[in-house]
């Protein structure tokens, strides 16, 4: 049967995620995120998917965050009915995600609206909580590490732990004589709170991610670096402004700052989780205990060390306090949310710190900052950018370099094609060549919107 791969997504860049496999008639997409960072691409949010969604008889997810689910209010919008398989974690999440993105969205383009800073009369969402909440009933969930038969019987597909975040999974699927693994987020060889990833016996094609394909994250333990930080910026009487979103790294920081304070390492200062979502994100991961390493005791001191944000309001206050603290705000990569109030409140001064822990993808705020900018453009002005700005990459979520090769490496056999997505030029190029030395294969480099037709 006619085979192909379509990279509509999560090709040349690290968000947008969407890889499409077509089998005969048949076709499943494999994650269904949100562009982010870049105008170019961001833009592609707005169009409509070159695949017609009604074509389109499955979806599959490896894991809940935005840039691997966020686009899919959006493909129902465009006429897919058919269903979105995925772990349970998986599903509580993403349905988190997507709300939370809506929010955010129908919240700044009021904000927009009112103050006019907008170019658009008037500034629309690029979706609602109602198209977020018309995904929900799409979702099947599977259970891991066990082959289960969809669409007909055309195809088997297995979900084995990613290490990425709660519920995160490679997707392994076997059809028409050929077998698949999808690498969604490759997780680290020794993650702080989640189960180590699994390693797989073999594939005849490997999609695997380049987030840090070209380089290796420091060997300073995460925890010293945080201790380092955060004492810093105490000391100076700032507010460490950490930005990350209410799941996946926020417990993993969560635990490593309860651990801090038990240890008096770090003062006993607030620490605030401003999120409207938190509270749902850190009672899934107690719903969820097979999936991580975290005991009762853990999670409870866990929950104890910080103050849960629900209100625009409470946020509001926090971003005026006096008060040295820790604020834990999303997005992640300072693209959305209510991070951009608090950093409106604290980039001027010297005496606060933002501290990124996770990748920051070309054109966004986060990666400006990281990049050294002066100013930093948040809602239509420009504030000058005097805080001091830190990253921790140890505290990434993604393999690198090394942790990709090794987990590639503990293939029982090789896989026969290697195709290398989810990552900037730069980062893809080095790992395409390393993974030529060290296996003797030519990976090929996807590029968004290719189709690579698979020999029979
Ligand atoms: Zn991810």
């Amino acid at each position: 049967m006619k085979t192909s791969l379509t990279f509509l997504g999560g090709a040349g860049t690290v968000t947008g995620s969407k890889h499409l496999l077509s089998v005969g008639s048949k076709k499943v997409l494999v994650d269904c995120g949100l562009f982010q960072g870049v105008k170019d691409q961001r833009l592609l949010n707005w169009q409509t998917l070159p695949v017609d969604a009604k074509s389109i008889d499955a979806v599959i997810l490896t894991h809940a965050h935005l840039d691997h689910t966020g686009y899919l209010p959006l493909l129902v919008k465009q006429g897919f009915r058919g269903p979105i398989y995925c772990s349970e974690p998986t599903m509580e999440l993403t349905q988190l995600v997507l709300l939370d993105a809506a929010k955010i969205q129908e919240e700044d383009a009021d904000h927009a609206n009112e103050t006019g800073y907008s170019k658009h009369k008037p500034a629309l969402p690029l979706y609602r909580v109602s198209d977020a909440e018309a995904v929900f009933k799409l979702f099947h969930t599977l259970l891991p590490e066990q082959w289960h038969s969809i669409l007909e019987n055309l195809m088997r597909v297995n979900l084995t732990n990613s290490g990425h975040i709660l519920g995160s999974t490679f997707v392994e699927i076997e059809t028409g004589g050929k077998s698949f693994v999808f690498s969604g987020d490759l997780g680290r060889a020794h993650p702080i709170t989640l189960k180590p990833r699994a390693t797989l016996r073999d594939a005849d094609y490997l999609l695997i991610e380049s987030t840090y394909g070209d380089r290796l994250h420091p060997s300073e333990p995460p925890i010293d670096a945080l201790a380092r930080l955060i004492n810093a910026t105490i000391k100076r009487g700032g507010t460490a402004i950490i930005p990350t979103f209410a799941l996946g790294r926020t417990q993993d920081i969560l635990h490593l700052i309860a651990q801090l304070k038990a240890e008096h390492r770090i003062p006993d200062v607030p620490v605030y989780l401003d999120s409207p979502m938190a509270d749902k994100a850190t009672a899934i991961f107690d719903r969820h205990a097979s999936w991580h390493r975290l005991s009762s005791p853990d999670l409870r001191r866990l929950s104890n060390t910080y103050q849960h944000v629900a209100s625009a309001n409470h946020s509001m206050s926090i971003c005026q306090s006096k008060e040295p603290s820790i604020v834990l705000a999303g997005s992640g990569m300072l693209t959305g949310g209510r991070v951009k109030h608090h950093l409106v409140a604290r980039l001027p001064h010297e005496k606060n710190s933002v501290i990124l822990v996770g990748f920051q993808a070309a054109g966004t705020l986060g990666r400006f900052l990281q990049e050294g900018a002066q100013e930093a453009k948040l809602f239509g002005k420009y504030v000058p950018v005097r805080a001091q700005i830190a990253e921790i990459s140890s505290l990434s979520a993604h393999a690198d370099q090394r942790e990709i090769l090794d987990w590639i490496g503990s293939f029982a056999q090789t896989p026969k094609r290697i195709f290398i997505i989810h990552g900037e030029a730069n980062a893809a190029e080095g790992l395409r060549v390393r993974i030529g030395d060290t296996f003797g294969v030519a990976p090929h480099v996807a590029k968004l919107g290719e189709t690579v037709y698979l020999e029979d």
